[in-house]
């Protein structure tokens, strides 16, 4: 899909599903990412995203894999790409490295701190805040699509609920051409945060960001380090389930599949879901979501 399809997509009305990789680091994993890029094929994703690493540390994988994904899958890849570490030239470097990939569309992030610090300090010759990676996306290539963060629940370093608004209006009016969210477990979030979005101006589609639990360890911690909030009967469900990975799974799934439902029922643009390189569950959601009548071809 090229980046005007993309664009033209986003404001069709029509719901969008969108799935989100990791780089690899074995060859193990590789084999992982590619087995679910196969698998889910067959769902039609309207673009792929895959992750950029902390301080450029994924910075060839990323485009490798990004290659990999849209030469031989056939997925329109959005790779991720984040200030992090790098200077303005070296950034303007990487956009053209996916413009000449054929990679019509970026997300644009500042980044989190490198592990062991807690402040985002920026390159000395680079950029402070994604609004401004915005910009450079497009100055240096103007034809792409660019999305944005947005987070219903706040941004951790936020002082408020308004300024971290404001500063998501920034990267939309510097060109962001949609938001896609952090992950939730509460649609509510979510419903209040687009009609937060849309008093504030911003009329861009929001695409909400979904995980299906699989571990309750791991989404306790993937709650703590973005600031999502985790529902007590959510939690629950998942401590019942104890330590049987199945019914855990199942409790994930039942509970991804009611809020994908709730959402797009309600106008949401769409789903991305962050699949963590794993299909099983993805597969198990987008049959039950077919069945239901969302995404038929
Ligand atoms: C959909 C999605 C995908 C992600 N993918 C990746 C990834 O691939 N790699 C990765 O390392 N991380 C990724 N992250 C995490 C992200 O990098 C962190 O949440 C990071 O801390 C903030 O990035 P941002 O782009 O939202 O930053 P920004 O929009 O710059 O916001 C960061 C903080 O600064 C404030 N702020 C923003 N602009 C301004 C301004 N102009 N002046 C003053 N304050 C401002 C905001 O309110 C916020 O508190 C992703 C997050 C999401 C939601």
């Amino acid at each position: 899909m090229t980046a005007v399809s993309l664009k033209s997509r986003l404001e069709s009305g029509k719901a969008l599903f969108s799935i989100e990789f990791f780089p690899p680091k074995s060859d193990t994993s590789a084999e992982q990412l590619l087995r679910t890029a196969e698998a889910l094929k067959v769902y039609s994703p309207d673009f792929a995203s895959i992750t950029y690493g902390a301080g450029g540390s994924t910075r060839s994988r990323t485009l490798k894999y990004a290659r990999h994904l849209s030469e031989d899958y056939g997925y329109a890849v959005m790779p991720h790409l984040t200030c992090v570490g790098h200077s303005r030239e070296e950034l303007r470097g990487i956009i053209t490295e996916f413009r000449e990939a054929g990679l019509g569309q970026i997300m644009a992030l500042r980044g989190d701190p490198p592990k062991g610090e807690t402040d985002f300090k920026p390159h000395p010759d680079g950029l402070n805040h994604a609004n401004e990676l915005v910009g450079l996306i497009h100055e240096t290539f103007p034809e792409c699509t660019v999305g944005v963060a947005g987070y219903p629940e706040m941004h951790p370093e936020a002082s408020s609920p308004d300024i971290d608004l404001l500063n998501l209006k920034r990267k939309v009016d510097t060109g962001g051409h949609f938001v896609t969210t952090q992950l939730f477990f509460d649609n509510a979030k979510y419903f209040e945060f687009v009609n937060r979005t849309r008093q504030a101006k911003i009329e861009v589609p929001v695409l909400p960001g979904l995980m299906c639990v699989t571990s309750r360890e791991q989404a306790l911690r993937f709650c703590a380090m973005c600031g999502a909030s985790m529902p007590a009967e959510l939690d629950q469900q998942l401590l019942a389930a104890g330590g049987d990975a199945a019914a855990v799974e199942a409790v994930g799934i039942d509970w991804v599949y009611r809020q994908a439902r709730e959402l797009l029922e309600r106008g949401a643009p769409g789903i991305h879901l962050y699949i963590l390189n794993r299909e099983g569950a993805a597969v198990t959601l987008m049959e039950k979501l077919k069945a239901a009548g969302f995404y038929k071809s």
